[in-house]
């Protein structure tokens, strides 16, 4: 927007230039900015913002940076897994065998480096989401309004503010209408306070006074626009100065993630407690000898790092970050990551229909006035009807001259079309506004007043609802009636109807309150918006899913009504207006929000109550909005959503999830990506439990068997940790969702992952494969050493966990899908496990450090068929325990 293109001027009464519409009272945001006066300033050159940017930094706080490799690796080293392992090959030296020691203080090398790579992948996600998630600030550069990150901003920049936005940066208000500011951020105090611009300060006064020009960085505006010159940045800035970074992505515990802690903390406390019962068990059944006592450790040791639950934080962890990330690609920003948890979960979302549901793209379709209706569509062809030329010029007059709304934009389009050339003097290019009368909640109908300049004539034009306009008008009943009717017809086509009315000054000067004008009746204005083009599809998807969808919009019933037919919302019909919520009680609303999924002629305030209201009929909701108003409905939903394209700084600080792209298809995306992720989630549980039984079972079993050996050494648990680890979190988290995964009802808040269900299922297929594996042990161990039937054993319980993986990702998908869906950590993990496998059985080295002998092929094959054998034990537990799904 060039400056150059702001109309009226600067010397008007105060007030003239507040942007009146639906974006400027209650959806401030882009509109309200187009209206200031900003002529006669460029701000800086780019070229010189940019040289400041590199000789005075980026305005940014000085953030605690990265953690250190340093730091990140003594993290690690504090971890139980680590210490096992530290224990196990100090014993291994204790009792003289270094060649042991050295294996496991190698794998403890290569646990830290796979936890360090994993750390950082998620570390790395989180930062770009923070990147992405930074205010933006709007500044003018070489006479030109550019959005820019916020850490860009220079001293001497000019900014562009209105109310919702954060301050990017310490400056003085320079030009203002109406500023006031939140600046509990630096004072405690959270009463806004007022500012007024200045010209000639060069100086910030202290937070906190009223009439001051000072605007501080991380403040609100909370009301009012203006342009304001930047004096400090960064950590020279106020805020720099008390070192408080704002509200940042950190990853909160989610409810997921307090449960797997209760779950974690109760085995962990079990597993020692075994182990320590077994290092006692083992050594006095071995006649508590020196050597009993080691081996009774060593077991022990195994036993604890096999049964350490350390696995379900991390795959949490890098669940939700990984599933913030995806969303990202997505074009949706995760603000609180609890959000990717929640998304599956929602049964209702509520979208705002323009915009969102709608492209936001209005065109006239329809003029009505004395009797005459045009269709636009077929008026190319011939002259506009002589009837209707007032109707659109007053309308015009009723706009700005360089709108923003989309509506006046279609107005001004539609006069440019169709009056100008013809009728040019129906523009009246010459005539300078006098003063507007806004929209306000109560009165949906705005008003502007010109001088005419010729005889100090003023005209006054007004367009707005029906129903408000034929107020204004005074019209007798009959008249009123009939005029409604025909805006009902129109806006049953699913039309935006404005009314059109002209109006006089009365003698005395133009009055304060909107009522005290006198209007004529003009005419009907039917504007199209149309349905964004995937908004049937993804409803329809929703519907299948056992999402309900609710439209809210300021619009009028009909128009919502037949839009929401168009969506293919469910009952359309039944419409609940904002009057009428207004005239329930909390509990009679409770009622008819359960059956009413349109909303229409409300306002942001009333959209706190609909949330809440669903909220206590156990509702999960997700709820969008952009403007300063609904940020208390974004706080209160389950999801708040808010709308990047158009939102305010606040909204967007509300919300738990930015779309980047304002469109109902991508809440959808987003649910059904939150669907996928908890259900991979479980799979992943599903299969830490399911495997962790067999490797508990082979430590404890030969304990209770004086004759028998110890079939897994500390080194075999590292070697099956290695391969769980990358399983868990890579494979689980990279499988595509179920065919069916929008198909099912949404699983409820107070479902757990871990269910008695699913868990009794893991269970039982981990005891088959543990089964399997005696079998295999006690079929193999005639004749054969020690070391050759721990060969067999092995050979079973790592190809049997191969098997479980596979099982546990086919769950709902089926096994065809499951091993050619593309899923390359899946390759990577069986080809890697395989390849191990074979280096352990046939290089000599390896033999001696897992502590196993060559056997026979055809032993070999017996012991793979036997982990082969478990893979359609899945599908026999679910036989067995029908009703209940993972
Ligand atoms: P929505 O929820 O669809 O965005 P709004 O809250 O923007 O609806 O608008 C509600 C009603 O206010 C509109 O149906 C219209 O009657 C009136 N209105 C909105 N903007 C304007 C405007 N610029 N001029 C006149 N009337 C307007
Ligand atoms: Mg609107």
């Amino acid at each position: 927007m060039a400056p150059g293109g702001m109309q009226g001027a600067p010397t008007h009464a105060e007030g003239v230039n507040v942007e009146p519409s639906g974006a400027g009272v209650r959806r401030p945001g882009e509109a309200s900015r187009s209206v200031l006066d900003l002529r006669g300033v460029a701000g800086l050159t780019e070229a010189e913002a940019a040289s400041r940017l590199a000789r005075e930094g980026p305005n940014e706080l000085p953030s605690r940076g990265h953690r250190t490799l340093f730091a990140m690796t003594w993290d690690v080293a504090k971890e139980p897994m680590f210490l096992m392992l530290v224990a196990a090959g100090t014993l291994y030296l204790v009792m003289g065998e270094p060649a042991d020691a050295a294996l496991l203080l190698g794998f403890v090398a290569v646990v830290m480096g796979i936890t360090l790579f994993q750390e950082r992948r998620t570390e790395r996600s989180l930062e770009a989401l923070r990147d992405l998630s930074s205010p933006r600030a709007r500044v003018l550069r070489d006479g030109v309004q550019r959005r820019v990150a916020g850490r860009e901003v220079v001293r001497g920049d000019i900014l562009v503010v209105a109310e919702g936005d954060r301050v990017p940066a310490d400056g003085l208000l320079r030009r203002g209408i109406n500023v006031s500011a939140d600046e509990s951020l630096l004072t405690g105090e959270s009463v806004p306070v007022r500012k007024l611009p200045s010209v000639d300060a060069t100086a910030l006064d202290a937070p906190g006074g009223d009439d001051h020009p000072s605007l501080f960085s991380g403040t609100l505006v909370t009301a009012g626009q203006g342009i304001v010159e930047v004096v400090a940045t960064g950590a020279a800035s106020r805020l720099g100065a008390i070192g408080r970074a704002l509200e940042e992505l950190e990853p909160e515990p989610t409810p997921l993630q307090q449960e797997t802690g209760r779950v974690v903390r109760v085995l962990a406390a079990t597993g020692l407690g075994a182990c320590a019962v077994m290092v006692v068990g083992y050594a006095l059944t071995r006649g508590g000898s020196a050597a009993a006592w080691k081996e009774g450790l060593l077991a022990g040791i195994a036993l604890a790092m096999a049964t350490l639950p350390e696995e379900f934080p991390v795959v949490l962890t890098v669940f939700l970050a990984l599933g913030a990330w995806r969303l990202s690609r997505i074009q949706v920003l995760t603000r609180r990551v609890p959000a990717v948890e929640t998304l599956g979960a929602a049964t209702v979302l509520c979208v705002d229909k323009t915009g969102t549901l709608t492209q936001n793209q209005m065109s006239l379709r329809t003029l009505q006035a004395e009797g005459h209706a045009v269709d636009v569509p077929s008026v190319g062809s011939g002259p506009l009807p002589e009837e209707v030329h007032a109707l659109l010029e007053y309308a015009i007059l009723a706009s700005k001259r360089d709108p923003f709304d989309p509506m006046e934009r279609a107005l001004v389009t539609a006069g440019d079309v169709l009056l100008l050339g013809r009728d040019s003097e129906h523009l009246h290019p010459a005539w300078s506004l006098a003063r507007e009368y806004p929209l306000v909640p109560g009165l949906l109908a705005v008003s502007q007043a010109w001088h005419t300049g010729d005889g100090g004539e003023t005209v006054v034009a007004c367009k707005g609802a029906p129903e408000a306009v034929v107020d204004l008008c005074h019209l007798p009943a009959p008249e009123r009636e009939r005029l409604l009717t025909e805006a009902g017809v129109l806006a049953a086509q699913g039309l935006r109807v404005l009314a059109v009315a002209r109006g006089v000054a009365p003698g005395t000067g133009l009055p304060p309150e909107h009522h005290d004008l006198d209007f004529t009746f003009v005419g009907l204005l039917g504007f199209e918006d149309p349905l964004r083009p995937t908004v049937p599809a993804a409803v329809a998807e929703c519907r299948a899913a056992g999402v309900r969808v609710v439209m809210i919009t300021g619009d009028a019933p009909a128009t919502a009504s037949a839009i929401a037919s168009g969506a293919g919302l469910a009952s359309p019909g039944r419409v609940l207006t904002g009057p009428e919520l207004d005239a329930l009680d909390d509990a009679a609303l409770a009622l008819r929000v359960h059956e009413v999924n349109v909303f229409a002629r409300v306002v942001p305030e009333q959209k706190l109550r609909l949330v809440n209201a669903l909220k206590a009929r156990g509702e999960v909701v997700a709820m969008t909005g952009d403007g300063v108003n609904d940020a208390p409905a974004l706080k209160a939903a389950h999801i708040g959503v808010a709308m990047g394209g158009r939102g305010t700084d606040v909204a967007r600080e509300a919300a738990s999830l930015v779309l980047l792209q304002d469109d109902f298809s991508s809440i959808v995306e987003a649910v059904r990506l939150g669907r996928r992720i908890y259900d991979n989630l479980r799979k992943s549980f599903s299969f830490i439990v399911a495997v962790h039984v067999p490797i508990a079972g082979l430590s404890l079993v030969p304990v209770f068997f004086p004759d028998w050996p110890l079939l897994l050494l500390p080194a075999h648990v590292v070697f099956l940790e290695l391969v769980i680890d990358p399983s868990c979190t890579l494979v689980f988290e990279a499988d595509p969702a179920d065919a069916d995964v929008m198909r099912r009802p949404p699983r409820g808040l107070a479902a757990r992952v871990f269910d008695a269900g699913p868990v009794l299922r893991a269970g039982v297929q981990g005891a088959t494969v543990l089964v399997a594996c005696l079998a295999v042990y006690l079929l193999g161990r005639g004749g054969r050493t020690a070391e050759a039937v721990r060969a067999l054993t092995f050979t079973t319980l790592v190809v049997s966990f191969l098997v479980t993986l596979l099982a546990s990702r086919a769950r709902g998908v089926g096994l065809g899908r499951a091993l050619l869906s593309p899923n390359a950590a899946f390759r990577g993990v069986a080809a890697g496990t395989v390849a191990l496998l074979a280096a352990v059985l046939g290089v000599p080295l390896l033999q001696r450090l897992f502590h196993v002998a060559p056997v026979e092929p055809r032993a070999l094959l017996l012991a793979v068929g036997a982990g082969l054998a478990c893979l359609p034990v899945p599908w026999l537990v679910d036989r067995a325990l029908p009703g209940r799904t993972a």
